[in-house]
């Protein structure tokens, strides 16, 4: 058997060289990371200090904790303390503060918080608990809403009356769409999240060539983003756009298929907030109508709403790749991962985190 490196450190000096050729006969290239693992890693190996200086990489939304509204863990922090609710999430989302707390607080203070790893996890604890009502809170991007998507049609199917969702669910195109029409951003190309593209495939970013924006969907080793960072560079210097996959090991042109339609049967797209961004139109999902009973929302009379940003914290500037990390006034002073004012802080894939830790 070959065994392939992804982090042959020769093939990345080729690569960087390459990107410095490339760059030296454009202006400034502006190269939106959208996925927080990829800003975690270029963080880690330490990227962008071995790029050109006209070449920026900013971050962009795909933190999916960063993104759900405050008013979300607001109302699951209410669900679990007063309600006798158990709230069921990812262990990403107990450190985020929403507008009033966070998860982990009201778990302190004796709310019914429990972690889990999937939302079957949460499924089976309400079937083996019929006398407790769960609540799950469903975050993410089209990489986790498939699993989510089974979840729901599981407790349907079982007939599990005291299992709910709260869908907060949000799609990566719309945002990218939005971003780009922002001028004032000014985002020359995009690295594409290999996560979600591998259920997606290559059709929902056709939008891009149009724009005239080039994009690289990239996996998550050293080479899969140095090649991701090469392949936008050398279409900008030509003056080409479009989506490139350089990802196929994982990625299909066509996505998944299963994972799409049982997407399609569970969900419709519908107008979202994005947190510090705003709405962003068909950027989110929610359940159709025959699933309504698995609704949370409808079940507890929930309505969710969206609060100001916590007073000086500019997270959503970063979000949208305006500014990077350290510009923020609080970051690094009031504003750590120990102690978190906003949300790109304190999740493991959020901006401000990555920059604490590795580009300080
Ligand atoms: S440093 Fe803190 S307050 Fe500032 S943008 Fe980042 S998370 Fe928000």
């Amino acid at each position: 058997m070959n065994l392939v490196s992804f982090n042959d450190p020769q093939i990345a000096g080729k690569l960087l060289d390459g990107i410095r050729r490339a760059a030296s006969g454009t202006g400034t290239i502006k190269i939106m990371e959208v996925c927080g693992t990829h800003t975690m890693e270029i963080g880690r190996l330490g990227l962008r200090s071995l790029l050109p200086e006209n070449v920026e990489l900013v971050s962009g939304p795909g933190c999916p904790v960063c993104v759900t509204p405050g008013g979300v863990i607001d109302t699951a922090a209410e669900l679990a303390l007063g309600s006798g609710v158990v709230v069921s999430t990812f262990g990403d989302m107990v450190r985020v503060p929403g507008t009033r707390t966070s998860l982990e607080k009201t778990r302190t203070n004796g709310g019914a918080i429990q972690i889990v790893t999937s939302p079957l996890q949460a499924v089976a604890n309400a079937e083996s608990n019929p006398q407790k009502e769960f609540v799950f809170i469903a975050v993410g991007f089209e990489t986790t809403v498939p699993v989510v998507a089974r979840a729901v049609t599981m407790t349907c199917e079982k007939n599990l009356e005291n299992m709910s969702f709260i869908i907060c669910h949000r799609l990566v195109p719309p945002a990218l769409d939005t971003l780009i029409a922002d001028r004032d951003i000014g985002i020359s190309a995009f690295l594409l999240p290999g996560h979600v593209s591998a259920i997606i495939g290559t059709g929902p970013y056709a939008f891009l060539d149009k724009e005239g924006v080039p994009a690289a969907i990239t996996g998550f080793e050293s080479l899969d983003i140095v090649g991701g960072i090469h392949a936008v560079v050398t279409m900008l210097a030509g003056r080409h756009s479009g989506v490139v996959n350089r990802y196929p090991r994982v990625v299909k042109d066509s996505g998944n298929s299963h994972a799409m339609k049982l997407i399609d049967t569970v969900f419709r797209p519908v107008d979202a907030v994005f947190r510090g961004i705003g709405t962003i139109p068909q950027s989110g999902l929610a359940l159709r109508e025959k699933f309504a009973r698995v609704d949370a929302c409808r079940k507890y009379g929930i309505k969710i709403r969206e609060h100001a940003m916590p007073q000086g914290c500019a997270c959503g500037a970063v979000l949208k790749g305006k500014i990077i990390p350290d510009k923020c006034p609080l970051f690094a002073t009031s504003c750590t991962p120990d102690t978190p004012v906003g949300p790109c802080m304190v999740s493991s894939e959020g901006s401000c985190a990555a920059y604490y830790r590795y580009e300080r």
